[in-house]
């Protein structure tokens, strides 16, 4: 871009993405320096460029141009404002990297199944031989793809990297679904919505949920590709065991490697994106087959007595938790058993009580917000730790049972993170094993 040469930039931010930001622009713009919120932060030794952490000085922004949001920053901390009204321009990291990007990309968001259906279409694609990587939330950095030779890109993307995006074109795009997420931070629905509906500011074609209207395109795009559970002579359905596309069977259900009904819907995305690059509907599926799910969403961890334990620690909200019980609902013989709760980051969980009253038998709720459970069903019961849960769960289960641990909560009031909160379940667990 010519106009970078002369541009004098702040990266705001120094984690994964900020680096990525400094490394790009070093040697590219007129001048540049960095900024982080935390004080304390130890700066990674590849960032070679002056920073400043905590508050800056007043005249901090005085002869700066534009401002590199990194999406771990509030676009409404104080800092940031005090550069919008020094009158510096704010953009994100993947707004910068359209304005260099010349690979067809595929852009994915949505509350929940991002990372899954990232994968699975970078998984798809690259089985039909193409060139392509996943970044954005998962993967790399965006700006570290800038260089690599590639046929095609799979971006998942955050509400707040789309907040601050409105340059990208996207050959193909999918907001997969919404549920009551992140509203600490969005504040409204409608907010959050108008966030992501901006993918399709620029983009060929969009796959779309027949299930959810809201995530249809709210902007004209060239083609749209449908899915769904239901039958439909048109883009993909379900008839039977087969996910069909154009009414064809295309692929066979029982051989899918993730569990519930909600990946099937996340497959379905993933082939009808990966059909806007040139793969075939059965090129496709035998993609999937050989798909190895990211861990920690709804994957079987252990089978002890008879009793199936299923990790679901990646479900930090309740559209989540409630797609891992319907989802498994329908295929189980036994009773499910759930271990949940933590720091519900201020959304109702009351959605999953019907859930819970029509699918599961007993409640084993933790943490700071295991009281949403026990007032929302005499079905729940505290636990005073995972541990506990667990254990709990397990003198009561019987074979054909299933627990599943998918709290519909942040982990960070009892764990450093879902990681980690999956590692002392699947210890728990084990435990359990040696007990026996
Ligand atoms: P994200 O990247 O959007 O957080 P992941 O693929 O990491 O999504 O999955 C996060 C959680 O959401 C997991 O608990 C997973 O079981 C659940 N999930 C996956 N796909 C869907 C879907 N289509 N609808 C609802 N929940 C889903």
């Amino acid at each position: 871009d010519k106009a970078l040469s002369t541009q004098r930039a702040v990266v705001a931010g120094l984690g994964m993405t900020g680096q990525a930001c400094v490394r790009f622009l070093q040697g590219r713009c007129a001048d540049l320096k960095a900024w982080d919120s935390r004080e304390h932060l130890t700066v990674h030794a590849s960032v070679s460029v002056p920073v400043t952490l905590g508050t800056p000085a007043t005249e901090y922004f005085n002869n700066v141009d534009v401002l590199i949001l990194s999406p771990g920053i509030d676009p409404q901390h104080p800092v940031v404002e005090m550069a919008r009204s020094a009158g510096v321009t704010i953009m994100g990291d993947v707004e910068l990297f359209a304005h260099f990007n010349t690979v067809p990309a595929i852009g994915i968001t949505g509350s929940n199944g991002k990372t899954t259906v990232t994968l699975l279409t970078t998984h798809i694609l690259s089985s039909a031989g193409q060139r392509v990587v996943a970044a954005g939330n998962v993967g790399r950095a965006v700006l570290d793809t800038l260089e690599l030779p590639l046929d095609a890109i799979v971006l998942e993307l955050s509400s707040f990297q789309l907040e601050s995006t409105s340059s990208l074109r996207l050959q193909a795009g999918c907001l997969l679904n919404l549920s009551d997420d992140h509203l600490d931070r969005h504040r409204t629905m409608e907010a959050y919505l108008a966030a992501k509906q901006r993918l399709f500011m620029h983009c060929h074609q969009a796959a779309v949920w027949r299930g959810q209207d809201a995530t249809r395109p709210s902007r004209q795009v060239d083609t749209v590709i449908e899915y769904g559970l239901d039958a439909a002579a048109q883009g993909f359905g379900v008839s039977g065991d087969w996910i069909t596309c154009n009414g064809e069977n295309v692929l066979d259900i029982r051989r899918i490697p993730l569990a519930g009904s909600h990946n099937v819907l996340n497959i379905q995305a993933a082939m009808a994106l990966a059909l806007s690059l040139g793969v075939s509907p059965a090129q496709a599926a035998e993609a999937v087959y050989r798909f190895e799910p990211a861990p920690h969403r709804c994957v079987d961890i252990a089978t002890i007595n008879g009793v199936r334990y299923i990790d679901d620690s990646k479900a930090t909200n309740a559209g989540a938790t409630l797609a891992a019980i319907e989802g498994l609902a329908s295929s189980i013989q036994g009773r499910l058993f759930l271990i949940a709760g933590g720091d519900a980051k201020g959304a109702d969980l009351s959605v999953l009580r019907q859930a819970i009253t029509d699918h599961v038998e007993q409640v084993y709720a933790i943490g700071k917000d295991a009281p949403q459970f026990t007032d929302m069903t005499p079905q729940a019961q505290r636990a005073d730790s995972l541990e506990h849960a667990v254990r709990q769960a397990a003198a009561e289960a019987k074979p054909g049972d299933i627990i599943l641990l998918s709290p519909a909560c942040a982990s960070l009031d009892m764990f450093s993170n879902y990681i980690h909160r999956a590692e002392v379940f699947r210890d728990a667990v084990h435990a359990l094993e040696v007990a026996c």
